[in-house]
């Protein structure tokens, strides 16, 4: 389905970012593999390598512009094009509005927010003149719904579905569409730290009665990027068992 088209995922190093890299690798994308943990995006390169795929890393922290700069700039020196792009790092630093620390509300709003606007400024760049390209934002059920004690991390993920909804107008006219997809509870090291008590009071309120696999939101993305989703553009794609419609 991807057949040598060339993707960038950041935050490819574990988690949701990963199971998209191997899901668009398995179909014939060639990785580009953004994270800062080096030594975990080696073994992702080396795991598609092994199924037969072609991946690169490039390290880097996205809330960096200079580091994202260097990342398009290693996809177009190793391939000459960036096809794809999916904006999925992302943190929190949870806490409550009355006690939140600046910092706190500067690295989230820095990975998960500025972060994807460097990377959509640089794709927009070269998609434009190639005049093709798919961009999905990794926003979240809760920049939807709003969730106490994740104020910064909510505005962050409130904040891409705007940045998604506006740069899908301007990148209409060149064949570059630009969709969200808003993940419920996924496992995964983020949700990872929830006690047993909390993940069984989410689940009664997912009508699929499951907390979500990183594999669904792969599928998902898969879709979004694919030639078949050329007639969508600025939409939120929920995947979350429906506990948010
Ligand atoms: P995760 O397991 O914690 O993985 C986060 C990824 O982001 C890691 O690869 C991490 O790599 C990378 N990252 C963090 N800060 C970065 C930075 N400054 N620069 C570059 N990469 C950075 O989280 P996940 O659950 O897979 O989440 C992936 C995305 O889905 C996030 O945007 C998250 O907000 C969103 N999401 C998750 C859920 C869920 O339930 N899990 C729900 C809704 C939305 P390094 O640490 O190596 O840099």
């Amino acid at each position: 389905m991807f057949q040598d088209k060339v993707a960038i995922i950041t935050g490819s190093s574990r988690g949701i970012g990963r199971a998209i890299a191997l899901h668009l690798a398995s179909q014939g994308a060639i990785i580009v593999a953004s994270a800062r943990n080096v030594a975990a995006l080696e073994s992702l390169v080396d795991d598609i390598e092994g199924q037969g795929g072609k991946a690169l890393a490039v390290p880097g922290d996205v809330g960096l512009s200079k580091d994202v700069h260097a990342l398009f700039a290693a996809a177009m020196e190793a391939f000459g094009r960036v096809d794809i792009l999916i904006n999925n790092a992302g943190i929190t630093r949870d806490g409550l509005l009355m006690r939140m620390k600046d910092e706190d509300w500067d690295a989230v709003l820095d990975t998960n927010l500025k972060g994807a606007f460097y990377c959509c400024r640089s794709a927009a760049k070269i998609m434009s003149k190639q005049r093709s390209g798919r961009i999905v934002n990794i926003s979240s059920v809760v920049g939807e719904m709003g969730n106490a004690g994740q104020a910064n991390y909510c505005a962050s993920k409130a904040g891409l579905i705007g940045l998604t909804k506006s740069i899908a107008r301007e990148l209409a006219r060149r064949n570059v569409t630009v969709n969200a997809i808003a993940p419920g509870f996924i496992i995964t090291d983020m949700t990872d730290a929830l006690s047993d008590q909390v993940k069984e009071g989410l689940q009664g309120q997912i009508p699929l009665a499951r907390l979500g696999e990183a594999q669904d939101i792969a599928h998902a993305v898969a879709f979004l990027a694919s030639e078949q989703a050329g007639y969508i553009t600025g939409q939120v794609l929920g995947v979350n068992g429906g506990m948010y419609m």
